[in-house]
């Protein structure tokens, strides 16, 4: 089986992503995830990545597809796997529904408003240490906090000031919104109500996985 989660930044992909990998058993695999790591390593991936993250802006298709591509042929991919921020673009659809041709594909488009995704991204703090993602305002914490899992110290992205969320958010209206059209029209697509509790969420997530119980480990 393959998992695409669409949705606009801050919809929940990651969340949700991470709920059904503890879940079923699949690798999630996310696409800014591995690109912050390349431009951490300072791969030449992540040297040509890095600017166009900063800005908000995509990665080119042709950097990314290859990049998942790769990953995707890894043994812990064999029984399935989750794509958490792949494809974003109409030419990374394309290119990715040549590769595994034959698996089942679903879609969970998981929607959030524009305003909510504003203020969730601008309150979102991720743990320099184990990558946990937090909400600057849910603790009532400051910005000086540290990870309740593990201490660490909690930073904001680069791409999450408001600035940067403004652009990320009308580059997924041009660029992203229209894979929802290119899904529908192949039938496996999911809408799913995005604002509410991770419970909730995950909830509707798996009212959908159930319907595939033979296909799913738990
Ligand atoms: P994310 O963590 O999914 O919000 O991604 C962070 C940034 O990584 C995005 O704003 C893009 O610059 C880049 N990125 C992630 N996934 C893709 C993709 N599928 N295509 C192009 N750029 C991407």
């Amino acid at each position: 089986m393959r998992i695409v989660l669409l949705g606009p930044p801050g919809s929940g992909k990651g969340t949700q992503g991470e709920q059904i990998e503890k879940q079923y058993a699949f690798p999630r695999i996310s696409s800014g995830d591995l690109l912050r790591a390349a431009v951490q390593e300072k791969t030449p991936l992540g040297r040509q990545a890095e600017a166009f993250m900063n800005r908000g802006e995509l990665v080119s298709d042709e950097l990314v597809v290859d990049m998942i591509r790769e990953r995707i042929a890894a043994p812990d991919c064999r029984q399935g796997y989750i794509l958490d921020g792949f494809p974003r673009t109409l030419p990374q659809a394309e290119r990715l529904s040549g590769i595994d041709q034959g698996r089942r594909e679903l879609v969970f488009d998981i929607l959030v408003p524009d305003e909510a995704i504003i203020r969730r991204l601008s309150a979102r703090r991720i743990c320099s240490g184990c990558g946990a993602i937090h909400s600057f305002h849910s603790g009532g914490s400051s910005d000086a906090a540290t990870c309740a899992a593990c201490g660490g110290r909690l930073i904001q992205r680069d791409d999450d000031r408001p600035e940067v969320i403004k652009h990320r958010l009308e580059v997924y209206h041009a660029q992203t919104a229209p894979l929802q059209e290119f899904y529908r029209n192949r039938s496996v697509y999911h809408r799913i109500e995005g604002l509410g509790t991770v419970e909730d969420v995950f909830q509707r997530v798996k009212d959908v996985l159930e319907t595939y119980s033979s296909e799913l480990k738990h």
